[in-house]
Parts: structure tokens; sequence; C-alpha cells
């Protein structure tokens, strides 16, 4: 299956096929053309795929980096490392770097590629699903700072985006129920019918057949909203479905970063609650919300009462006076942004 992100001269396609990563080279010679590559990986996918990609790529010189797993390896403080092993390796701006990893290491290597040299051609394997059904799409990249998440980062698209739902395969599953919660946002926001086949199913192992098309979707989805709004200044807006609850659940839990995912069900489930009791979603939709997150193991609900739920947004630097855009579903598959305040979530009681 293959999907093209049109954004004029950044326009760049996304194929994705079970054992696709067999045929690295003949995806991956149709956008580059040069001789040197040097893959980013991180210390459990390397071992996994890592032999598997540069047997796929006998016509390159191909040069290796692997990195520790895990969010920590995004920071800031890493990017040294990567620019000297590519210095040492002599990557010049006519070769290419691969990403081959999770959500961290597409972020990681992706900005590195587009800083060094002032940016060197790079394609992203994602092997997590939620590298797979959302961050190796878009162009946003990104390495972290101690202050917070993300905040050193580009707009930076891809050459070519490879997917093999095979690697899902080894991912451990507290990652799939993860790359779930976001798998489950694409049908809340833009995708009724995508909703009702994850809702026919008892679980992730029971949609597994499915999955190449349900990437796809989930894919497309992202693909239409990033060519809207290619700098994330309106529409993309909307993939922040259940995210100011779950930024705000995180950071006031202090969940694990591997719960994200967890935060963004929770965060969907309650929204939706509390805009259904305001009137402003049809009635029975959180509930619908709730039995499809349980279905994949995610939760709808983490005991916070409201006051401390509403002090930690307030607290949340986004959320300027107290004003703030939350995404709303008028019904499952329709989604719109409605600016609000603080008071909105009051009627809420606890989530
Ligand atoms: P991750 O990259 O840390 O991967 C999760 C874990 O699974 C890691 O331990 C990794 O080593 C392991 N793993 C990955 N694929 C595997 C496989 N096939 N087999 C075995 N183990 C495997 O985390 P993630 O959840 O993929 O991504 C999270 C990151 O993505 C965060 O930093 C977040 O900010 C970023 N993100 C970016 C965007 C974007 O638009 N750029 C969107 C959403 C999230
Ligand atoms: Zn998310």
């Amino acid at each position: 299956m293959e999907l093209t992100v049109n954004l004029g001269k950044n326009s760049y396609s996304i194929f994705i096929e079970p054992g696709i990563l067999k045929n690295a080279e003949t995806y991956i010679s149709q956008v580059f053309q040069g001789k040197r590559i040097i893959i980013i990986s991180d210390d459990n996918i390397y071992p996994l795929y890592g032999k598997t990609l540069i047997n796929a790529l006998p016509s390159y010189e191909c040069h290796s980096l692997v990195l520790p797993h895990g969010e920590t390896t995004k920071s800031f403080d890493t990017l040294p490392q990567i620019y000297a092993a590519m210095l040492e390796k002599k990557i010049t701006r006519s070769d290419l770097v691969i990403a081959l990893g999770g959500g961290v290491i597409g972020d990681l290597a992706g900005f590195a590629a587009a800083s060094y040299l002032r940016g060197v051609k790079f394609v992203q394997i994602p092997t997590s699903l939620l590298a797979q059904v959302d961050s190796s799409v878009g162009g946003k990249v990104a390495v972290d700072l101690p202050q917070g998440k993300n905040l050193i980062g580009a707009f930076y698209h891809p050459k070519l985006v490879i997917i093999d739902p095979d690697m899902l395969n080894t991912l451990p599953p507290r990652y799939i129920t993860d790359g779930m919660g976001e798998v489950i946002k694409y049908g809340c926001i833009k995708d009724a019918s995508l909703f009702d086949v994850l809702s026919s199913h008892t679980s992730f192992e029971d949609l597994k057949d499915q999955l190449p098309s349900i990437i796809y979707r989930c894919i497309d989805i992202k693909r239409i909203i990033v060519e809207a709004d290619q700098f994330d200044t309106g529409e993309r807006m909307l993939l922040n479905f259940g995210h100011t609850l779950a930024h705000t659940i995180e950071h006031y839990c202090h969940y694990e970063r591997e719960s994200h995912g967890e935060a963004v069900a929770i965060g969907m489930y309650q929204i939706t609650k509390i805009s259904e009791k305001a009137g402003l979603t049809a009635s029975g939709e959180a509930e619908k919300i709730c039995r499809i997150l349980k279905t994949y193991g995610l939760p709808c609900e983490c005991g916070l009462p409201i006051s401390d739920l509403t002090d930690a947004i307030e607290f949340d630097k986004k959320n300027l006076d107290g004003h703030l855009n939350v995404v709303l579903l008028r019904k499952i598959g329709d989604s719109y942004i409605y600016p609000t305040n603080l008071h909105f979530f009051k009627t809420a009681g606890g989530i």
C-alpha cells in the first residue's frame, strides 16, 4: 500500500507492507542516488533488525550508530555524539540518514539530519506502533531539554517512510497498548468506520490480520491533516484530542512517559464525558469510547479530584489567562476545536 504526502517540493511517499524491510533498497534507490548511509537506531531495535536492513541495502556503504533506548536518549545532549559519528563516517550532504526505531529515534535522528550541514536527506523506518501510525509522518522532529519535551525542533520531512507491520511482532505489549490509544484517537476525530472496525474486535491479537489497513487509515488521516496545516497553526490541533487532559494527567500524576497512551485514553474519555454533559457531544459517545479503550487494555479514569485537575491545568504554561482550546467531538468521527476556559472542566467533578 502506498500513500503520498503532497507538500510541493517536500512531498514524499509512504509504503506499508508486511516484510517490506527486506526490500528496502527498491524504495530507497528511488529517492537516494548517493553512496553512503548512516543508520541511527537504539539498542533494542538494532539487534533485531539492523542486520536485515544492512543486508537489504547491498549497493550502499552502510554505517550504524546505536544509542541507548528510551526517552532520555532524545536529549539535546545526545546531538554532539550523533554529529561526531556522522563526521567520523564522512557523511556529506549527498549522503543519507535512516532512522530505524520508534518515535524517540525518529524525532532525534530527524533533528540531527535537519541540522547537520544544514540538512541531509533522511528516511524513516518506524518500528513502534506509535511511530508507524503517527510520529514518522508530519515532519515534526525534535529533542528534549531538561526544562521540557520537544523544546528544540524543526519541521523537516523525510524523503520516504517505509512501514513494515511485521516489526510490531517484537514490540513489547505495553507499547502496543500505548500506540492503540493513538489509533483509537484517529477513529474518534475523523473516521467513524475505523472506530467501528476497532469496536468489532476483541483485542489487539484479534485485530492483527487487519493491521496494515489500520495503519494505512491512521496515516491517511494524519496525511490529510498535515497537508492542510503543514506548520501546525490550525487543523493539526485536532490530533491533540484527549491531549490537554493527558498532559495534565502525565504531569500531575507523575506518570512514566511509557503511559502516554494511558493518559491520552483517560483524556479522550473524560473530555467527551464533560462535553456530553455540556450538550456539545451527542449522548452515549463517551460510553462507546470507554468501552473501546477497555477492549484494548486502556483506562478511562485515574481518580484525580477536579480541584487538583483544574489547578494543574491552570499551571500549564500553554493555558494563559485560563483560556484554552480543546478538541471535542460532535459525535465519533467528527471533531472540532472549541475555545473555552477552565470553568468548562469544573463541571466534571473528578476524572
Ligand atoms: P520509543 O521510540 O522509546 O519506543 C518504545 C520502546 O519500544 C523503546 O524501548 C524501543 O527500543 C522499543 N521498540 C520500538 N520498536 C520496537 C520493535 N519493533 N521491537 C522491539 N522493541 C521496539 O517510543 P515511541 O512510543 O515509539 O515514541 C515516543 C516518542 O515519540 C516521544 O518522544 C514523543 O515525543 C514522540 N512523538 C513524536 C511525534 C511527532 O509527530 N514527531 C508524535 C508523537 C510522538
Ligand atoms: Zn500522543
